[in-house]
């Protein structure tokens, strides 16, 4: 799943709007953000492997650091206690803990049984909407779709800064997700690592969105 994560990230506000989006943005997608830095080091493991699913030519063979449950609950404890440490906000530090585990249930609904519960061997689980590309579009599009919207209904601009970067974030998105989805497959686990790396721009760019809305 890609915009479904930002999708919970943009809901964020809606129960807290101590945090900045960009922050809700990391939290939603913190597992992903660190996957690629793993991937590179060699740490977890992913091949490219078109067919494997209908919508993904990723194989993920060996993620139990960011994708196994425990591990998320782990990343999601530790999210919300440095959240807390620095801004005593224990409201949205539960809420931005709950963001970082959201992302596992997500991917639950998408992907192939490949979801570990514990890290290490053993059960790995997933609903596989990956089989249906009409299915996962209508299903994390209606997600991602939902939390701009809950974001657009929190949050008013504070200038035209404020009303284009939402506009050219959503845009962007869709067709990052869109050409993802439809453009060949990566043509290596490294440009699949540099290019994950980049996912950090968009976390910014959810800083500068909410510095331009109130
Ligand atoms: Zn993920």
């Amino acid at each position: 799943m890609f915009i479904g994560h930002f999708g919970a990230g943009f809901t964020g506000k809606k129960f807290s709007k101590s945090a900045s989006l960009g922050t809700y943005f990391m939290a939603a997608q913190w597992v992903d953000l660190i996957w690629p830095i793993l991937l590179l080091l060699g740490i977890e493991k992913v091949e490219i492997d078109p067919g494997v699913s209908a919508v993904t030519p990723l194989d993920f063979t060996y993620y139990p650091f960011t994708h196994s449950l425990v591990g998320i609950i782990i990343w999601g404890v530790l999210f919300g206690a440095v959240y807390f440490f620095i801004k005593k906000d224990l409201k949205t530090s539960i809420i931005l803990g709950s963001l970082v585990v959201s992302h596992w249930f997500l991917d639950l609904l998408v992907h192939i049984p490949d979801l570990p519960i514990f890290p290490g061997e053993g059960i790995k689980v997933g609903l596989n909407l990956w089989n249906s590309l009409t299915a996962t579009l209508i299903v994390e599009g209606l997600i991602f779709a939902t939390g701009v919207f809950l974001y657009y209904k929190t949050t008013t601009a504070k200038n035209k800064i404020g009303t284009y970067s939402l506009i050219a974030l959503v845009v962007f998105l869709v067709i990052i997700y869109l050409s993802n989805l439809f453009g060949p497959p990566p043509d290596s686990v490294e440009a699949i690592g540099i290019v994950g790396n980049a996912q950090w721009l968009i976390v910014l760019w959810g800083y500068w969105i909410d510095r331009n809305r109130e």
